[in-house]
Parts: C-alpha cells; structure tokens; sequence
C-alpha cells in the first residue's frame, strides 16, 4: 500500500504486510518478489518455508522494528514472567520467535482480549499498544517503539486539513500518536481505510497514513476526493524499492531473503496462533 505508484501498477497483489504474506503462502508461484520492507519479506519467508523470497530493495527497512531485538524482548520478559507477549507484525522474526502471538493493525484488540494472561507485553508500537489499551481490562504494557513516518503527524496537521474540507472524513491508521486519534472520525487499518472510503456514501475524507495509499484510491474509487494528513508522510524505505530493482530481483534472483529454521518455526507459531483466532 506504500509502494511507489509504478511498483503499485506492476504488482500482482496489493496490500498490507499480513495480506500479501498469507496470499503468497496460497498463491501459486514459487518466487516471491516482495515490494516492502524487510520484515514484510521475513514475514513471508516464515510463513512460506518452500518458497523463494526476493527482497528487491535489499537496505529497505523499518526503523519501528529495529527499535527492538530479541535479547531487549528477552530481558522485558524476564521482568515480567506473568505477562504475555503481542508483537505487531512490523518486527523482525526473532522477536516474533520470542513472542507469545503475532498481529496486525486490524487484530490488535482480538488478539490482545484472545489471551489468557491479564498483562501484555505489547511491542513495539507505543501508539498502537495505546490505541489498544482503550478497547480491553487486561492492562496493555507497552515498548516504546513508535512509526517515524505516523508518529510525526501532528494535532496541527489535523486543524489545518479541517479548515481546509471542512466536510471531509478524517481517516487515520492506529500508528499516530493518542492527541491525533483522539480527534479522528475513524481509526483504522490501511485494508481498513482502503474499505471505509470505497464502500461510503460520502465523497471527501483526508487521509492520516503514508501518502502510497492514495494511489491505491486513485485506483479502485477514483471518484472519492482524498487529501492527504500531512503531505510529508512518506516512509522513505517504503520508496527504495523501483522498477528497475524489481527487473534486477527477477533476472538474478537476488537479494534473497531467508530465515533460520529455528527462529522461522517458532515465529511461524506467533503468527498461527493469531491466524487461528
Ligand atoms: Fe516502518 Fe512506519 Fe515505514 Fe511502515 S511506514 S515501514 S511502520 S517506518
């Protein structure tokens, strides 16, 4: 969904990190040329063992899951040994082998209320682990990780877009920080927005994500007026990835991405349990 607008058009499938993963695990092919950042294309690794998976931008990473390794995780579990871990999926898969159950923006609420433990260890996302906090008892301890890309969207970015549609809905994604959700008419996922502003009657709505996802409406409900948050949301790793590295991926099969077999089976075990709930 953040990809630039030409890798977008050259995709087989479009999404976010959760749904292109489990397609590529159904769908047929055996090589997986993965347009995102690195723990996307891990994800995919993980939960398709058997196939080949291609990381054409190989520096594309995500600053928000490099804000925590396994051996940090590690010592926040030792701390407290009553408590459960919930990784996003924006992690690398030796935190999600550490962790308890793996989810996705869209999950977050279900899967927290799905454990039997009253005390989460949420990581890594702050707003996100705060976000949920609003929506369930068991008390949500959360890694003070945050998205540098929707962390950055400010209350003032929020005035200013109002004076300027006043009739529109303001969207944003779970990863902005408590002040601007407090203030949004709906919080969700990028699957999520992509729905809301497709499937409503209504004709404007400003958009609180990486501005990528606008291509995406430009697509599919080109008729929908959507503005941008802030214009400045642009996930610069969500960017490495071109055309011309999409070709190279292809021809030499490279770079490759793989994951040890004894961290992928125990991070494909967070992301099952989360898949079975
Ligand atoms: Fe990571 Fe945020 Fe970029 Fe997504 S938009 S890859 S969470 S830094």
């Amino acid at each position: 969904n953040y990809q630039p607008a030409d890798v977008q058009d050259i995709a087989d499938l479009t999404g976010d990190s959760l749904e292109l993963s489990k397609a590529a695990a159904t769908m047929d092919g055996e090589i997986i040329v993965f347009c995102g950042v690195d723990f996307m294309a891990e994800t995919a690794a993980i939960i398709s063992p058997d196939k080949t998976v291609l990381l054409p931008a190989s520096n594309a990473c995500c600053p928000m899951a490099d804000m925590i390794t396994a051996d940090e995780l590690k010592l926040v579990k030792s701390r407290h040994t009553d408590a459960a871990v919930v990784c996003y999926v924006n992690t690398s898969g030796e935190v999600k082998a550490e962790s308890d159950i793996c989810c996705t923006s869209s999950n977050a609420v279900n899967v927290v209320n799905s454990v039997k433990e009253d005390r989460i260890i949420f990581v890594p996302d702050r707003n996100l682990g705060r976000y949920v906090q609003r929506f369930t008892k068991k008390e949500i301890l959360p890694w003070e990780g945050f998205c540098i890309v929707h962390d950055q969207i400010t209350t003032g970015h929020v005035r200013e877009a109002r004076k300027l549609h006043p009739d529109a809905i303001l969207l944003v994604h779970p990863e902005c920080c408590p002040e601007v959700i407090d203030l949004a008419d709906q919080v969700a996922s990028t699957s999520g927005i992509i729905r809301y502003v497709c499937n409503a009657p209504e004709h404007e709505f400003i958009i609180g994500t990486e501005v990528g996802i606008l291509h995406r409406f430009k697509r599919e409900c080109k008729e929908k007026n959507c503005y941008p948050l802030s214009p400045a949301a642009t996930c610069e790793n969500m960017k490495k990835t071109d055309l011309v590295k999409v070709r190279d991926a292809l021809v030499s099969l490279q770079p490759r991405i793989t994951v040890p077999e004894e961290i992928a089976d125990r991070a494909r075990g967070a992301i099952e349990r989360m898949l079975a709930i």
